[in-house]
């Protein structure tokens, strides 16, 4: 018998194992669920080997295995799936790979109630056992592998692994239970926890000889024989996020020309805005109930990667690689039609009550304004979505569409006015301004650089351009074009100038001398009621704040 090889964690599972091991009481039994994920994700991945590779051919019964030992004080979760090699152990299970666990890291050290149960999300879901063991044991036979591996580690900052003679194939997780955890081994507490996160995973799950779950694919039932309830139950299993329920969610189904169904919902809060870096992509495509993908990023363009749901069509291959995914037609107009009809529920959202939208919005509009730049085909339906703080708003959270201001803008007036700034107040204080008051002209205020980006690559809304306010391409309404001109510019419409009086030509002058290095030229105005001067774009150019900010990410 040779004696275990010694491996030391990670510094940054250390870091993890010790926040988890103080962990709040009320969350411990999360760890249930993220190792119920694992072993469904390890059948899930065994049962589409299952499909492609010959060594995976013998399909069997495939469950997960919940044993409880009251008298060891010992919880084992087991599975028959795919398992782990000797390397896989060591890469899976002793370092983090994933970019998004420091995330996870950073956020949860400093408040861990709400956080800690995200930990599943963000790829290190397998250490929350240390939560209720003060040892853990992974036993595990590879599908590849003749024999198998124990993995052993009390969580202080080492890990051993031995070969093990005997096993299965797949993976048992046996939990030695920490001090005042003995609940972990009662079977009313697990059958309480397994109801509570696990109703929906797709395998039998096993308390002793009984089966504890035995829910039908719920996407494939009729949207009216279903509850709130079910929806809100299929939302907790899918989005593992804490939310008790979605915001809002799509039931989609259609049998022709093409069949599939579909669920999607729309999360509470946005992970993005509580700093958690890139939300990573949330629908499960399914073939014939069968998960071909957990995953998927391309059912969905990045601008909506915020919605969870599932997919499932019967229409497309069961064993489909990733990759010639994108070129099953199939598969390209389900993409399309989901696409549309998530835009059109927000469009109907914001027809039925505008303050629902908006709190939508407010979450997500991050997200939804970055589909102006990619998505062409969609891009009316997603400008219609947009909304932004105005003058005509009392603070930046009075949020406006485009359709309501050109609602209220007098029937000439042809161009969408905004400016860009630092924040709501200061750009309320800009002399360009100035005339636009004067003449009851509503303008956004774009404190938000980003939103400046997406309205000046939108360009025009409904046959009106849309124009930063310190551009000389402004044309007001009623303005006449000669007296357009004789603001603009350049030197060749110098002979359309409006008179001016030998006075005011010795103060252009005096300006021009002193500012000739620093700007194209110096014109009299007619849209300043209270300031003496101001500065405005030459034609073509970007607007002042946007080149703030562009030579701000050149440095
Ligand atoms: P994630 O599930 O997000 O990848 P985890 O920390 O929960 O992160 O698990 C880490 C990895 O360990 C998994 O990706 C998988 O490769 C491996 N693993 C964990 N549990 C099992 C299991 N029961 N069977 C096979 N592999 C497993
Ligand atoms: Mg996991």
């Amino acid at each position: 018998q040779k004696t275990p090889e010694k491996f030391t964690f990670q510094a940054e599972i250390k870091k993890l194992l010790d926040l988890l091991s103080h962990s709040l009481y009320q969350n411990r039994e999360i760890a249930i669920r993220e190792l119920i994920s694992n072993a469904s994700d390890a059948l899930d991945k065994f049962r589409f080997l299952s499909l492609t590779e010959e060594t995976a051919k013998e399909e069997q019964h495939l469950e997960i295995r919940l044993e409880p030992d009251e008298e060891n004080k010992v919880l084992a979760i087991s599975d028959n799936g795919v398992g782990m090699t000797h390397a896989e152990l060591i890469e899976n299970i002793g370092t983090i790979a994933h970019s998004g666990s420091l995330d996870f890291l950073k956020n949860a050290a400093g408040d861990e109630k709400e956080e800690v149960s995200l930990i599943g999300k963000f790829g290190v879901g397998f250490y929350s056992a240390f939560m209720l063991a003060d040892k853990v044991e992974v036993l595990t036979r590879s599908y590849q592998e003749e024999s198998g591996w124990k993995w052993e580690s009390d969580g202080t900052g080492a890990f051993t692994i031995e070969a093990q003679e005997g096993l299965e194939r797949g993976t048992s997780i046996r939990l030695h239970l920490r001090k005042d955890l003995d609940e972990y081994t009662s079977d009313t507490r697990l059958k309480f926890i397994l109801k509570k996160y696990s109703t929906f995973v797709p395998y039998p799950i096993k308390l002793g000889d009984e089966l504890v779950n035995d829910q039908p694919p719920i996407w494939l039932e009729p949207k009216t024989q279903l509850t709130q309830e079910q929806y809100d139950g299929f939302y907790q299993y899918l989005a593992h996020n804490g939310e008790e329920q979605a915001r809002w969610h799509l039931h989609l189904s259609s049998d022709s020309p093409f069949q599939f169904h579909s669920i999607l919902y729309c999360p509470q809060t946005n992970l993005e805005l509580m700093g958690f870096g890139r939300t990573e992509h949330g629908i499960s495509l399914c073939a014939k109930r069968i998960l071909v993908q957990n995953d998927n990023r391309d059912l969905l363009p990045e601008y909506l990667r915020f919605i969870y749901g599932i997919v499932d069509s019967a229409d497309l291959p069961l064993n489909i690689s990733r990759e010639s995914l994108q070129d099953n037609t199939i598969f390209r107009k389900i993409q399309k039609v989901l696409t549309k009809r998530v835009l059109s529920h927000l469009a109907s959202i914001a027809k039925d009550d505008e303050e629902k939208y908006l709190e939508f919005y407010r979450q997500f509009g991050s997200s939804l304004r970055e589909g102006i730049g990619t998505d062409f085909e969609n891009r009316d339906a997603i400008a219609k979505l947009l909304r932004f703080p105005s003058s005509k708003g009392a603070s930046e959270n009075e949020l406006v569409s485009l359709e309501t201001y050109l609602g209220r803008a007098e029937e000439n007036q042809k161009q969408i006015y905004y400016l860009g700034g630092h924040d709501f107040n200061t750009i309320a204080k800009n002399p360009n301004l100035e005339i636009f008051r004067k003449k009851g002209i509503e303008v956004f205020y774009l404190a938000d650089p980003m939103d400046e980006i997406v309205l000046s690559n939108l360009a025009k809304f409904e046959d009106h351009d849309i124009i930063s306010i310190d551009s000389s391409e402004v044309k007001l309404p009623g303005e006449s074009e000669e007296k357009v001109e004789s603001e603009e510019a350049s030197e060749k419409k110098e002979e359309h100038k409006e008179p001016v009086s030998p006075e005011f030509e010795k103060v252009l002058s005096l300006f021009e001398e002193e500012l000739k290095d620093d700007v194209e030229s110096i014109t009299k105005s007619d849209r300043l009621t209270d300031s003496p001067c101001c500065l405005v774009m030459p034609e073509g150019a970007i607007s002042s704040q946007l080149q703030k900010v562009l030579s701000m990410n050149n440095k």
